[in-house]
């Protein structure tokens, strides 16, 4: 029987090899662990139903259910309705072509400005309970000190925290009356934040847990500021709370209108998306570097022990 074939490793780089694969083990337990934490998805839409909130001169939207039981003939549950709502309520995305003629309607609107980085600027401890608060250059300045410039091609969320009266219209509105509009009051945005976006950084979209980007009853109007631009808005957004200052990535879905101002709208957040952050703290990681002397000690390891069965067969 032939003596049993020593490895080539001394014992001493053996430990070490050891050594770099529980490191390894570890570091990737954790970077899954992370993956899986990250990726996590937001719901940022109120449910549609007969008490959303629409603009206050819009009818409220309307689901008739046309058929509830066993399918005529059949042996079967079968169910079937209509709806018919306006285009601008719940949670929805307003158009360029809303505000500025001959911009964006909502089918026109490129598929990759509805996904890209989002940025949630919240000055709800500024807000409180006062609707008159609006953001200020100064909010967006702050949020800038901290995170770095707006992304580029990424979507603006506002949180004002009003997104906790929902669906109670007189908290939310300031008016339940219908066609009220000089009694609307809600925190928005000031004019010049959106002046000053347009000439400064390159969004493709500004949202707001609010009924409008508009302050109620002010000009110049925000609104038309970034449609001029063919830049989109989305309104009466939920949950922006749930989510951090930067680092999601928001996914915008409106119904596909074609010729339309706006459309209800399912918009999502992932939160730290595994090919985003993630992967970046991978490549500028010490860990990295453990991975990849791990990589190279491993095939270094497997290479002569390799030469030494080689060795040992002729
Ligand atoms: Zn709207």
């Amino acid at each position: 029987m032939p003596p049993r074939r020593r490895s080539c490793l001394k014992p001493a780089h053996q430990s070490i090899l050891l050594w770099h694969v529980l490191v390894f083990a570890w570091y990737l337990r954790n970077y899954l662990g992370d993956c899986a934490q990250n990726g996590r998805l937001v719901d940022l839409t109120h449910t549609f139903d007969e008490d959303t909130i629409y603009w206050i001169t819009e009818p409220n939207l309307r689901l008739n259910v046309t058929h509830n039981g066993t399918a005529p003939g059949q042996d079967f549950w079968y169910q079937k309705d209509e709806f018919s709502a306006a285009t601008h309520g719940g949670t929805h995305l307003d158009a360029p072509s809303h505000f500025a003629k001959g911009r964006w309607s909502v089918s026109d609107i490129p598929l990759s400005n509805l996904v890209g980085p989002m940025s949630v600027v919240d000055i709800s401890r500024h807000v409180l309970d006062n609707p008159d608060r609006h953001l200020t250059l100064d909010d967006v300045l702050e949020w800038e000190r901290v995170h770095g410039p707006l992304p580029e091609d990424g979507v603006l969320m506002v949180r004002t925290g009003w997104s906790r009266f929902w669906p109670d219209k007189k908290m939310y509105s300031g008016t339940d009356k219908v066609k009220d509009v000089a009694g609307l009051r809600f925190p928005s945005i000031q004019p010049e934040v959106a002046d000053w976006l347009i000439r400064n950084r390159k969004l493709v979209g500004v949202g707001i847990d609010t009924m409008s980007v508009d302050v109620p009853n002010t000009r110049p109007s925000v609104h038309v500021t970034l449609m001029e631009q063919n830049i989109y808005g989305l309104e009466n957004v939920n949950n922006l709370d749930l989510l951090p200052e930067s680092g999601a990535v928001v996914y915008v879905m409106p119904m596909k209108l074609r010729y339309a101002s706006g459309a209800p709208c399912r918009i999502v957040a992932q939160i730290d998306q595994g090919g985003h952050s993630a992967s970046f703290a991978l490549c500028v990681s010490p860990n990295y570097l453990i991975l990849l002397m791990t990589v190279l000690l491993a095939v270094y390891w497997l290479g002569h022990e390799m030469v030494g069965i080689l060795k040992d067969a002729i």
